[in-house]
């Protein structure tokens, strides 16, 4: 399948190994190293970037570090406001272009990367913009044993933040971190995947443009293993903010007892939706097509293990099965494609191997379980895929799989279904289907998640805490929650006496 790049977008493209961005410069990598970038909708090479490594990040750090110290830590909350802000509007002045850089390295269908990704990155921004003017300490009311004090708690920034970003929503991402960090005055090193970091590097320049001091948004490119290992390992950061999986979870866990560095970890998951009888049967069916198809099942809230209720099984399994069969796969830039191919090679063999597994272990393909030859035999790409007579103990129920997959069970009890759903050594999302109000509730409070869905799925707001239970992370991602972990409190003790 031929996709012609638009001129713009092709020239900056062939300009990113030089993708480590620190200060104002753009640099190829001290080692001269770089990384393919390909097309997963074609499987072609498209582009190089910087693969970065100790040397990269450690002049990353101390480029950050300066910026922090001689300028972002003491720039006025408002004008900091005023400088997310003004990123905000780029983001969204820019919308189309991120999104094609977006849709042309991930791979998901362009009207995902604007209406969802780029959408929630200028409103996380702005969200979190507002916070740079709102952070405030408290008065205490302390009983000393003599005398007297005025005891007031500062929120102080940390220093300089290593943001860690996946594959799956980099742009996104990038907002969720940048956002909290900057607001409180902290300054920033991005390490995107080394499967999609072409837009980190127009985020780092569109925020010189909205007036962000150099030095304050930096980026090193470069593999996990190099760039990110020495980013975790360096002693000049003071909080890692990731999301990824969660073996690269406790490998931060672990670089942080060195370090002392904050940690934030939003990591993976294997959520359980569950319709029950009844439910208003049109939405849930819709809510499972939403919870494992968006950007091709790539999510970490994926409802990859949907529990039905034999008295509906048949007609939910009939249903989503026929949309299922009708979703066109396409090049993400194709203007009819509904789900684009996965995000590379590795992905899609992890995926394929999962699949098998199901069908090893004795599930059933009613959909998909293959990939598409023709037109799209080059890129990465994966049928929707749909599995019954799934059993709690096979690969397909257990592991994450991160790929268009749906495992679909039957269960008979409420308390059968919880104890099932929370049997998972991941705790991020779950999401329930009913018409009972006290069953919504009640089974809103006994599932193990961060976040509990109620007729709906996959629906985030910046305002509301994100992260999970469990395997699934440590701390949260937006909200308040995730602002204060981007600051530390001072105590002041004034005497009084
Ligand atoms: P990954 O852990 O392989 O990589 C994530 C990032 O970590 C990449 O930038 C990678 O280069 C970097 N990295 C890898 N090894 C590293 C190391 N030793 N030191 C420092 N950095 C290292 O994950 P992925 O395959 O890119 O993303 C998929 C995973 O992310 C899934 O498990 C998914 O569930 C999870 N995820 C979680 C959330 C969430 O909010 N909870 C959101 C999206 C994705």
């Amino acid at each position: 399948m031929k996709i012609e790049m638009p001129p713009a977008l092709a020239a900056f493209v062939d300009s990113t190994h030089r993708s480590i961005v620190i200060g104002e410069e753009r640099h190829e990598a001290r080692s001269g190293e770089t990384i393919e970038v390909r097309d997963p909708g074609t499987g072609e090479v498209i582009g190089q970037i910087a693969a970065g490594g100790a040397e990269d990040v450690d002049l990353a750090i101390s480029e950050a570090r300066r910026a922090f110290e001689e300028e972002w830590r003491d720039t006025k909350p408002a004008a900091r406001e005023r400088a997310l802000l003004a990123l905000a509007d780029l983001v969204e002045v820019n919308a189309e272009e991120l999104a094609m850089l977006e849709t042309l390295d991930v791979g998901k269908p362009l009207t995902e990367s604007l209406y969802v990704d780029l959408h929630y990155a200028a409103a996380s921004l702005r969200y979190f913009a507002g916070w740079a003017t709102k952070l405030s300490g408290d008065v205490h009311p302390v009983s000393p044993p003599v005398g007297d004090a005025l005891v007031y708690t500062r929120r102080e920034p940390l220093g300089v933040v290593g943001a860690i970003v996946p594959w799956n929503y980099p742009m996104l991402f990038y907002t969720w971190k940048v956002g909290p960090a900057l607001a409180a005055g902290n300054t920033v090193v991005i390490k995107p995947s080394e499967f999609t970091s072409l837009t980190a590097i127009r985020f780092a320049e569109l925020a010189l443009e909205a007036g962000i001091p150099p030095g304050v948004v930096n980026v090193v490119t470069g593999y996990g293993s190099e760039a990110g290992q020495a980013l975790i390992d360096h002693p000049g950061i003071s909080k890692i903010s990731f999301t990824g999986s969660t073996a690269t979870g406790r490998r931060i866990l672990a670089a942080s007892a060195n370090t002392m560095a904050k940690v934030t970890l939003e990591l993976g998951g294997k959520s359980a939706n569950i319709i029950f009888p009844d439910a208003d049967i049109d939405a849930a069916v819709q809510g499972a097509l939403l919870g494992i198809f968006l950007n091709q099942g790539q999510v970490c809230a994926a409802g990859s293990r949907l529990f039905v209720h034999p008295a509906i099984h048949k007609e939910v399994v009939d249903a989503i099965v026929e949309e299922a069969k009708g979703i066109v796969l396409g090049h993400g830039l194709a203007p009819d494609t509904q789900m684009g191919p996965l995000v590379s090679d590795v992905q899609l063999g992890r995926v394929a191997g999962l699949v098998d597994s199901g069908r090893e272990q004795g599930a059933t393909v009613v959909c998909g379980g293959q990939r598409p030859g023709g037109d799209l035999a080059g890129g990465y790409f994966m049928q929707p895929t749909v599995f019954t007579d799934v059993k709690d103990d096979m690969r397909i129920a257990r592991e994450e799989i991160f790929g268009p997959v749906l495992s679909v069970f039957s269960f008979e009890e409420e308390d059968e279904v919880v104890a099932r759903a929370n049997a998972s050594r991941y705790g991020l999302v779950a999401a329930l289907w009913t018409n009972d109000l006290k069953r919504a509730h009640r089974v809103a409070a006994n599932l193990e998640a961060g976040t509990v869905w109620v007729n709906a799925y996959n629906i985030l707001d910046p305002t509301t805490p994100f992260g999970g239970y469990k395997d699934s992370g440590i701390g949260r991602d937006l909200g308040l929650e995730a602002m204060h972990s981007y600051t530390q409190t001072k105590s002041v003790w004034v005497n009084l006496d």
